[in-house]
This record gives C-alpha cells, sequence and structure tokens, in this order.
C-alpha cells in the first residue's frame, strides 16, 4: 500500500538540506506502468508530482550504458560509455560526494546488486573499464562516501592491493559484513560489503535488503547538522530487462518502488529533504500489449535484450522539486542536484 505524501515542502522555492537520489537501473515508463498494473493501479512513483524527461545519451553512442549514465548524474560530465566518473579522455571528474564533503555534508551509496557495478562506482571511483572492479574498489581510499553497502566484497576484501582493507580502515570505515552487524552499528563511516546471495534477485528471496539499508543509512546520515546525499540503486531492473523476463523485472521495480516510499515518508517528516527518482537508461524496449491493473496482470513484448534510448522519466518531491520539470540531458540531473543545496 503506498505512502500518502503530505505535499507540505513539495515545489517549494528554497533549498534543500539533504538530497535522496534513487535510481531504478533500467526503468523506463513502460517497466513502471508494468510494476503499477501488476500492483492493481497502486505505486508511490505516481504521487510524485513535479515530473522531468532525461535523455540518456553517452558521449560516443545514442545508448547509453549505465557506466556513461551514472557518470553523467554523479558528475554532470557526459562521457563515453563503460568509462567510470571519467572524461573521454580518461582525466577524472568529481563526483557529488566530492564537491559536498567540503561542506560538511556527508554520502551514502547503496546498491541491491554488486557495489562494485557502473551505477554505484560512478560515485567514488574512476576509471575507463566499468569491469575493472579491483581498480574501482581501490578508488574508495580516496573518495568522500560515507556509507557504501551493496555486494561482491571479494573485490575489496581479496584485491590485487593486499593492504586496501587496511587502508580503508585507516580513512575511518568500519568493515562489516552483514546486514545485522551494519543495522545494530552507529559508527558514522561504514563499509558495508555482504554475501552476494545478500543481493539475489527478489524471485529468490531477497526481500527487504534495500529498504533497510536506505533506513539504516537514513538513520545515519540525518544526524549530520550539515546534511547529506544518499543515492540507493535498485540495480536488477536492469538485469529483468536484459533476460527478457516480466515477473523479474516487475518484482524488482517493486522492490525499487518501497524505497520511493521511505523516501517521501522521510522528506515529510524532515521538511528538508528533495527526492529524486529516475533511471539512467529503459531495458529492453519493453511494451505492454495487456495490462489490467483490475486484475493486477500485465503482459508485454521486449524487443532487445539490451538498453534503448527512449528518455527516462524523472520524478522530484520536496524543496527544490519545481526545477526538475522538463526535457534535459541527464547531465542537468547532476546541475540540479547542487543546485538544490545551499553551497557555492
Ligand atoms: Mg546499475
Ligand atoms: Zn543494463
Amino acid at each position: 500500500i503506498p505512502y500518502q505524501p503530505t505535499y507540505k515542502t513539495d515545489g517549494l522555492q528554497k533549498k534543500a538540506k539533504n538530497v535522496i537520489l534513487l535510481i531504478g537501473d533500467g526503468m523506463g515508463l513502460a517497466q513502471i506502468q508494468a510494476g503499477l498494473s501488476a500492483n492493481f493501479g497502486r505505486l508511490n512513483i505516481i504521487n510524485i508530482k513535479h515530473i522531468g524527461l532525461s535523455r540518456t545519451e553517452a558521449s560516443n553512442s545514442d545508448f547509453t550504458d549505465s557506466a556513461a549514465g551514472a557518470t553523467a548524474m554523479a558528475t554532470g560530465s557526459k562521457t563515453n560509455n563503460r568509462y567510470i566518473s571519467v572524461d573521454t579522455n580518461g582525466k577524472p571528474l568529481k563526483a557529488i560526494p566530492d564537491l559536498l564533503a567540503p561542506f560538511g555534508i556527508k554520502s551514502g551509496i547503496i546498491s541491491s546488486g554488486d557495489i562494485t557495478d557502473a551505477t554505484p562506482a560512478a560515485f567514488y571511483a574512476h576509471q575507463t573499464e566499468r569491469s575493472m572492479s579491483q581498480e574501482l574498489a581501490a578508488d574508495l581510499v580516496n573518495s568522500h562516501v560515507d556509507i557504501l553497502v551493496g555486494s561482491k566484497r571479494k573485490s575489496f576484501s581479496e584485491n590485487q592491493d593486499n593492504r586496501l582493507m587496511e587502508k580503508l580502515a585507516r580513512r575511518g570505515y568500519l568493515y562489516q559484513k552483514s546486514m545485522v552487524d551494519f543495522v545494530s552499528s552507529d559508527a558514522a563511516k561504514q563499509l558495508v560489503l555482504l554475501d552476494d546471495s545478500a543481493t539475489r534477485r527478489v524471485l529468490d528471496g531477497r526481500k527487504e535488503m534495500l529498504k533497510i539499508a536506505f533506513l539504516k543509512t537514513l538513520q545515519l546520515l540525518s544526524k549530520n547538522e550539515k546534511g547529506f546525499f544518499i543515492m540507493a540503486e535498485g540495480a536488477q531492473i536492469d538485469h529483468g530487462g536484459h533476460a527478457n523476463d516480466l515477473p523479474f523485472m516487475v518484482t524488482e521495480q517493486h522492490d525499487f518502488d518501497r524505497l520511493v516510499g521511505e523516501a517521501l515518508k522521510f522528506a515529510d517528516q524532515d521538511g528538508e529533504t528533495l527526492v529524486i527518482v529516475t533511471a539512467d537508461h529503459e531495458t529492453g524496449g519493453l511494451s505492454l500489449l495487456d495490462a489490467a491493473y483490475k486484475r493486477g496482470t500485465v503482459r508485454g513484448n521486449f524487443s532487445t535484450d539490451d538498453h534503448t534510448n527512449i528518455m527516462v522519466p524523472v520524478f522530484a518531491y520536496g524543496p527544490g522539486s519545481a526545477d526538475f520539470m522538463g526535457v534535459y540531458p541527464n547531465v542537468k540531473i547532476f546541475s540540479k542536484i547542487i543546485n538544490a543545496y545551499q553551497v557555492k
């Protein structure tokens, strides 16, 4: 059952203290509609009133991947596919957490998948190849992320730099291996590297890992007087699209939408939080052929096992949300987020 927002702070022309960016990887309009129909016409995301459209092309292709897509949102620069927060010449670009840290604003990055995968990595790492997970993991040493939650622990714990975990400890990270340990700790800086099974598909029993990680990160970072930035990713909507598997895609979209509900609830309680919900690109070229929300059914065809370049929606709620209306390139999401804060 969706959360009913109060809209008290929605669209106010004032600065935000906190920004929550929720990225549904591969979540185009058809994915949202499929989730909506399968959930009997109810979703949190459709309660958001300030809506824009994001053009997702990469520098070297009309079809973006998650690396160029996340780089655009994390750094404000278009780059080539496979590049992680470096420009087209391979030069590192500052990501949102690095730009906000000098102002005392803390950052949390969460994924319901591999934390070294392209979407989360673009917020803390800089490499010209997204598959270099060892190098991406090692880049965390120089980043300004305070809380990092996801799977693929091995990229860190079995890094080619065998002193990586020691270096990260010296940077102040408390290393956690389970959600239970994370939830029971009040440490302000935590590196939560889960078993890969913790990010299995919802269909295989993942349950509420994403929501719990998000709520705990909110609890820790909202203690910070200067504010926070959180990027939380529904990583596997994209995987359902690549697999052309509608039940896979829909269950992941529902999981992501529960996160949207929690973010809206926090924004209402807090009164100074801007929530943005968007995607890096659409995956699968999904067309819905039949969608009966009264019966909670949906039928569709995928036209590709890859990404498409159709514009993706951007939903914004809270102070500064009106700035997200219109049609713009994905890099504008970055500048709109920076502008939303009382910084510069
Ligand atoms: Mg992703
Ligand atoms: Zn993909």
